[in-house]
């Protein structure tokens, strides 16, 4: 029985999907302006996580996610300039399509790296923005005739006052709202809490690049409007569980909602999930902060990356979670700890005993169904590694089934994962051997000798092991 927290009711629910056997996920993509730093990727790793536990509780998932290429705006409140837009100018790009579709093509990439990195399996479809307008203005025109869209000069906007369920979903004081939110002097919506669905080539978006016709004239559209465009577009008018980061719950998530049941008359999505934010020690991580760290800039330290991921584990996904690389470093000598036990199990032979097989897959299973509680998923794990009463095959068979949750890649524990700059310098050891440098040849041996690793050279070409 899988259980799974529900923002929307605040309440750890037992999950039933609409369909028997199959669920419909949709989660929230990059904005492809910039590197995804590590915070939005411990959502991405949670939302891994999520689909591996039901794919491990036999359900056939069918995940969606958007590429935002046009539309975020830097501002949640309807102002600023298109996120896309920045970019070019901070890259010195010309303002015309073409690099607009080059710089999202560019991002694009690099994140579709970092989740290849990283082990998170690809959503079954990708939609990108600028390829679902049609289905956007659609959904507008809807909101318009169900009299929840109003027109201004400037765009068309979803009033939050006409939708009772507007509060919902992040439980928002809506009155206290109205008072709270400073709005632009510019703007023509007519409640604070009003969000754009359509915006026009009017004032900062005068001279917009991306711009499509309308019934509303030229324009391009809102950041919330995509996501419930194109996930009910691939999922149905009611599909079982969206999901995304913790700050999409009072602005971006209560937007979508509000359009879906303001389109389709009723609810779309059955169960909203939400990832905790990675935080730094000063305080919140952000692109508009500056202060954000990317996978790259980890990988660069040497850091597995998939040590990134252990350490995400370490923390429900419903806590915040500090980073510092002090705890990056721990997480990855628990994660070479790991893969070096797993060497050890494999090669040996000890004898089976049946029944605790069971009672470990039991607890594992318990543990990943009770809201995807990894800490005590891999704290039973660490249990089993160090277990004297079951034998080296079962622990290796059920390690390897656990890590269809984890994706650790315990799979493919082979020989010592050595680090790239070891590679680097074994590699530039056998160029300068091959150039009968000897002495300097022998210079780098030392050197990888007190780096930790030896090298040994046999017939079948130059292996370095660890000391
Ligand atoms: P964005 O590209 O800003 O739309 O964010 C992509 C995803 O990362 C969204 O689901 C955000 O809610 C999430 N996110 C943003 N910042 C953080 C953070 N510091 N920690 C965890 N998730 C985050
Ligand atoms: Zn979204």
């Amino acid at each position: 029985m899988l259980k799974i927290y529900n923002t929307l009711s605040r309440k750890k629910e037992v999950f039933k999907p609409l369909k028997q056997g199959r669920v419909g996920l949709y989660t929230c993509g990059p904005t492809v302006y910039l590197f995804a730093h590590i915070g939005n990727l411990r959502t991405y790793i949670f939302e891994d996580i999520l689909k591996r536990v039901l794919k491990y509780n036999k359900f056939k998932v069918k995940h969606v996610m958007n590429i935002t290429d046009v539309g975020h705006l830097t501002s949640d409140a309807d102002t600023g300039e298109d996120k896309m837009l920045k970019a070019l100018k901070r890259e010195g790009k010309e303002l015309n399509k073409k690099s607009m579709f080059e710089i999202a093509d560019f991002y694009t990439k690099t994140f579709k790296k970092d989740l290849k990195n990283l082990n998170i399996s690809e959503p079954d479809i990708w939609c990108k923005v600028t390829d679902y307008i049609k289905e956007q203005i659609d959904m507008i025109k809807k909101l318009v005739k169900n009299g929840y869209a109003y027109e201004t000069n400037s765009a068309v906007y979803f009033d939050t006052l006409k939708l009772k369920e507007y509060t919902e979903l992040a439980k928002l004081d809506l009155k206290g709202m109205q008072e709270g939110i400073s709005v632009d002097k510019k703007t023509d919506k007519k409640n604070p809490t009003d969000f754009a669905l359509w915006l026009k080539l009017i004032g900062e978006h005068k001279n917009h690049i991306m711009n499509w016709d309308s019934p509303w004239g030229k324009g391009f559209p809102g950041w919330h409007i995509e996501c419930s465009a194109m996930s009910i577009k691939h999922l149905g008018k009611e599909f079982d569980i969206h999901c995304g980061g913790i700050d999409h719950i009072p602005v971006h998530h209560s937007n979508e909602r509000a359009q879906n049941i303001g389109a389709l008359n009723k609810p779309a999505v059955k169960i909203w999930m939400h990832g905790e934010f990675l935080i730094l020690k000063q305080g919140r991580m952000g692109k508009s902060e500056g202060n954000i760290i990317i996978l790259d800039d980890l990988i660069k330290k040497d850091f597995n990356p998939l040590a990134y991921r252990y350490l995400t584990l370490n923390a429900h996904y419903r806590s915040k979670l500090t980073f510092s690389l002090e705890d990056l470093k721990s997480a990855q000598n628990a994660l070479d700890n790991l893969y070096e036990k797993i060497r050890i199990i494999k090669s040996e032979n000890t004898k089976p005993t049946a029944k605790i097989e069971t009672d470990y897959k039991e607890e594992f299973l318990k543990n990943i169904n009770d809201d995807l509680n990894m800490p005590k998923a891999l704290a039973l794990t660490w249990d089993l590694v160090k277990d004297k009463n079951i034998s080296s095959k079962e622990k290796y068979k059920l390690l390897l089934d656990f890590d269809k949750i984890f994706g650790l890649g315990l799979d493919k524990v082979k020989e010592i994962q050595v680090p790239k700059k070891i590679k680097d310098l074994a590699k530039e050891r056998e160029q300068l051997r091959s150039e009968n440098k000897w002495q300097e040849a022998d210079e780098i041996r030392k050197r990888i000798e007190k780096l930790g690793y030896k090298i040994e050279d046999t017939n079948k070409g130059t292996k370095v092991k660890k000391l």
